[in-house]
């Protein structure tokens, strides 16, 4: 009888042991979301804060010597057909929808334009392709002729 009492106290001194810890995992865990909620909140508003102040412009960045005045939106159409941009800077993304869609798109971009299987031939026969040094653009040129803006 005496060992059975024994065990009956082990076992609820266990049990006990393990509803606190599992309080305080879940507090624990409660913490942790709420601080990870918290700081994803900062780094959304911080994302927003620099795509609000961002010019677009390509090398515009503490690291780069020279800014230029070509803006630093890539531009890519994907294989629906929509063309879209996204900024190297802030990483925002240029969809028709916008409001100043059509005020970023008509601007001259830094980055040569993109298009999904524009490069198919890379795939299929990738010895075909040779490296071409990117033609040199002018500072003072009023529109990029070769793309059409
Ligand atoms: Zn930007």
């Amino acid at each position: 009888m005496k060992k059975w009492f024994k065990e009956q106290y082990f076992r609820i001194l266990r049990l006990v042991r393990n509803w606190c810890n599992n309080q305080i995992k879940s507090e624990n865990d409660r913490q942790s979301r709420k601080i990870i909620r918290e700081l994803d909140a900062r780094r959304k508003a911080i994302v927003k804060l620099q795509q609000e102040n961002c010019p677009h412009l390509a090398g515009y960045n503490d690291l780069s010597e020279v800014c230029d005045y070509r803006t630093s939106i890539v531009w890519h159409t994907d294989n629906l057909g929509e063309t879209f941009g996204l900024c190297t800077n802030c990483q925002r993304e240029f969809r028709e929808a916008d409001a100043d869609y059509s005020y970023w798109r008509k601007k001259l971009s830094f980055n040569i334009p993109s298009a999904a299987n524009s490069h198919k031939e890379v795939y299929e026969d990738p010895s075909s392709v040779s490296w071409v040094p990117r033609e040199v653009t002018l500072y003072n040129e009023p529109f990029n002729e070769k793309w059409g803006w």
